[in-house]
């Protein structure tokens, strides 16, 4: 940053003090994770200056030699990693990737069934405040109350019942294996499209850790910068007949130029999800994830559907008297990130909470490994416990420093950081 430093003193500041409070603090928001330096270092690079509008070979504008490459080698390397017939790179979010499927399948007004945002659903799958909510007619399917599972016989009923014309699997706060086998059997039987939004799970998936929804679905979307460890973005996963149609609701559909910079980058990280440290990495990801559950259960706390499969956790504070809001501020305190987050049948508002949602993915990053799961379960377990205490709130911020400075995130990227 040896440039920004002198061209603007305040930025090249905030950036420093995001570096400290990533390199000190345990990171543990399931959507978050840390990329490599080469991921940095293509979102970083002069491709942010191009226009690229249209697709490698078909642009709208002069100059585009270096950047088609740049995007047929993440298309290339994204068809490999996933085994894929077609794949967009340029949705410019989660978000932009969900909404090019729903306006390349449906019609305004069209049925969708999707996960209730309560059980873990996103936002793009039907919240009345997004733009899934307000142009299509939404269906919700939840969890067994007493499982807290999917209950593929209950989602098969509704679908039997409401004759949705696409089917939502996928979701952002749910710990459990998702059988994509049967929700394309549930499709089938009511002509139903079916679209996996694997944004959490991508990186488990590319790794083979979780079953892949590739074969299964019509439509899967991903973000590129969670379990994935890319930049942040979204792509796209369809079958060869819809790829025109993906493409077109892309751009000029939705965007306009793309993000030739991340898309670099997006190439860097499916570089690197082909490796074989990639594979130990994810399966590492899911140990620390089962370990962290075992020793916050042991600490008397609730783990939804009673343990994961996944990169995630989900904690139900009911019995510690605090909410989710008041725990993640409290944590945040003892140097410990996470967020509030819905439990099936939260009796709390979404602001609220009676949960916490807990990812492994970042601390898997640095490192970390069974053995720091079970101190960062303890430092939870004693921080909630003494959430009025600000002098003991402090001492695990400083125990949480000895272990994060144990294990350097970026040493090389701040000279005076
Ligand atoms: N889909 C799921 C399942 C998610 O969890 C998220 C984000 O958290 C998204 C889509 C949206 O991604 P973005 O924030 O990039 O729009």
């Amino acid at each position: 940053m040896r440039y920004l430093k002198n061209i603007d003193p305040e930025i090249y500041q905030v950036i420093k003090n995001e570096i400290k409070r990533q390199e000190d603090n345990l990171e543990l928001i399931a959507s978050e994770n840390f990329t490599s330096l080469g991921v940095l270092d293509a979102t970083g690079s002069v491709l942010t200056n191009k226009y690229a509008e249209g697709y490698p070979g078909r642009r709208w504008y002069g100059g585009c030699i270096n950047v088609d490459q740049a995007e047929q080698l993440a298309i290339e390397r994204a068809k490999k990693l996933f085994g894929a017939e077609h794949v967009n790179v340029q949705p410019h979010s989660g978000t932009q990737a969900n909404m090019a499927v729903y306006f390349a399948a449906l019609k305004f007004g069209d049925k969708i069934l999707a996960m209730d945002l309560s059980a873990g659903g996103h936002l793009t799958h039907g919240h009345a405040h997004n733009f899934s909510g307000m142009y299509y007619n939404v269906l919700s399917y939840g969890v067994n109350r007493k499982s807290e599972t999917l209950d593929y016989d209950k989602i098969r009923e509704l679908a039997k019942r409401h004759k949705p014309k696409l089917i939502v699997a996928g979701a952002s706060a749910y710990p459990r294996k998702i059988d994509f086998k049967k929700f394309r059997q549930i499709a089938n039987s009511v002509g139903a499209y079916l679209f996996v939004d694997m944004a959490h799970i991508a990186g488990l998936v590319a790794a083979g850790v979780h079953p892949t929804p590739v074969p299964y679905a019509d439509f899967v979307t991903s973000t590129t910068h969670k379990t994935l460890r890319g930049p942040r973005g979204g792509i796209v996963i369809c079958k060869k007949e819809f790829a025109r149609k993906i493409d077109t609701e892309i751009f000029p559909g939705i965007q306009g130029g793309p993000l030739m910079h991340v898309i670099a980058a997006k190439a860097v990280a499916f570089r690197e999800a082909a490796s074989v440290k990639f594979r130990v990495y994810q399966r590492q990801i899911v140990k620390n994830a089962r370990e962290l559950a075992k020793a916050l259960a042991l600490e008397d706390f609730r783990i939804i559907s009673g343990g994961t499969d996944t990169h995630l956790v989900l904690v139900d504070l009911s019995n510690k008297r605090i909410t989710g809001r008041d725990a993640s501020l409290v944590l945040e305190k003892a140097g410990i990130t996470v967020n509030k987050n819905l439990i099936p049948f939260d009796k709390k508002s979404a602001s609220v909470t009676s949960g916490i949602r807990l990812g492994t993915s970042a601390v898997t990053t640095r490192r970390m490994k069974e053995f720091h799961m079970r101190k960062i379960a303890k430092f939870i377990s004693e921080a909630i416990e003494s959430s009025d205490d600000e002098k003991k709130l402090e001492e695990i911020r400083k125990e949480v420093l000895v272990l994060t400075r144990k294990s350097p995130l970026y040493p090389k990227l701040c000279e005076d950081k």
